[in-house]
């Protein structure tokens, strides 16, 4: 049989708006429209949400706009995940675990599909490696989601080079969305992101600010890394969070940096990125205060 995988040719935006804390954002219906047109005309096309965002009423919010303007949808890319089964009132799980069964992963993409008012999603993502996933099993999910139209492009999050190895040998995966900022500095070292620029496929990044902790951490790190990046921001005459995105993008698997901030403004600065290309010597003075020592 022919695979049902289309050519993993999705083209994210360069600069992807994330929706985790739209529920905090308390912005009416009008306003969410208002918010995604503005993203749209700063060139921010895709859009990545989860199903567990927002106790699980995120997609449903952000959906509420697709509904009250439904031409929007046909100048967006929808990226969601699932996978994690969070415990809340909703859903009273004795625990949170991880579950990649067909049933799950077919019950979260068909609800989130109702919730964003979409007949077809662009790219789903695995949230976490599940451990009892069986790789050949969630392929052929996959395989059937995509052939009944429901799901364009697959993708992990949050998985080791190993573990996205062993799905991608079943299913062409389109990317891996992963934690890296001038805070979090794992990915540089663990081999993600040498697959990803081995495959070629473009890694998404979240938390690009350290979830905020960039400007507000009073840890030790925290202080360091600000006061070093305030210098450079000075100098290059932008703002901290354009530092930090440009930080980002500088590595070489041409990531695609996942904003978090609800202000416009903060979707400018990261967009701001794009036109800066840090010298070696200014990203390794980052790397140098995140880590606390020189290069070895
Ligand atoms: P982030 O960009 O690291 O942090 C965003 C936070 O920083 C917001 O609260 C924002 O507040 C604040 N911030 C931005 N600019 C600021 C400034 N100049 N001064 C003070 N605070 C500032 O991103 P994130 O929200 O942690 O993550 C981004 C996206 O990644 C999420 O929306 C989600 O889509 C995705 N994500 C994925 C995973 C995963 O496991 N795959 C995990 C976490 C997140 P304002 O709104 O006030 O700007």
């Amino acid at each position: 049989m022919p695979s049902p995988f289309p050519v993993p040719d999705l083209q994210l935006s360069p600069i992807v708006a994330g929706l985790w804390r739209l529920t905090s954002w308390k912005l009416d219906v009008q306003a969410r429209v208002r918010w995604i047109e503005q993203a749209l005309e700063l060139g921010i096309t895709s859009f990545d949400h989860a199903d567990i965002y927002g106790d699980y009423e995120e997609e449903a919010t952000f959906g509420a706009a697709l509904k009250a303007a439904p031409a929007l949808r046909r100048r967006m890319q929808l990226v969601t995940k699932c996978g994690i089964r969070l415990r809340s009132a909703k859903r009273p799980y004795p625990i949170n675990y991880y579950d990649t069964t067909p049933a799950y992963v077919r019950a979260q993409v068909e609800r989130s599909l109702q919730c964003l008012h979409a007949d077809q999603l662009d790219l789903v993502l695995i949230h976490r490696p599940d451990y009892l996933m069986d790789a050949e099993e969630l392929a052929d999910t996959f395989a059937t989601l995509t052939r009944e139209g429901k799901v364009r492009h697959w993708g992990v999050s949050n998985h080791s080079a190993s573990q996205f190895a062993l799905l991608h040998r079943h299913v062409p995966l389109l990317t891996n969305q992963l934690e890296l900022s001038p805070l979090h500095l794992d990915a540089l070292d663990d081999g993600t992101l040498d697959q990803a620029q081995q495959l070629g496929l473009r890694p998404m990044i979240w938390s690009p600010l350290g979830g905020g902790r960039l400007f507000t951490g009073t840890d030790e790190q925290a202080v360091r890394v600000r006061a070093c990046m305030e210098a450079i921001a000075a100098r290059l005459r932008i703002s901290l969070a354009t530092l930090a995105f440009a930080w980002v993008l500088r590595h070489p698997s041409r990531p695609c940096p996942v904003t978090g901030s609800g202000r416009i403004e903060g979707l400018r600065e990261a967009v701001a990125a794009l036109e800066v290309r840090l010298s070696n010597e200014d990203w390794y003075a980052i790397w140098t205060a995140s880590q606390g020592h020189p290069v070895p």
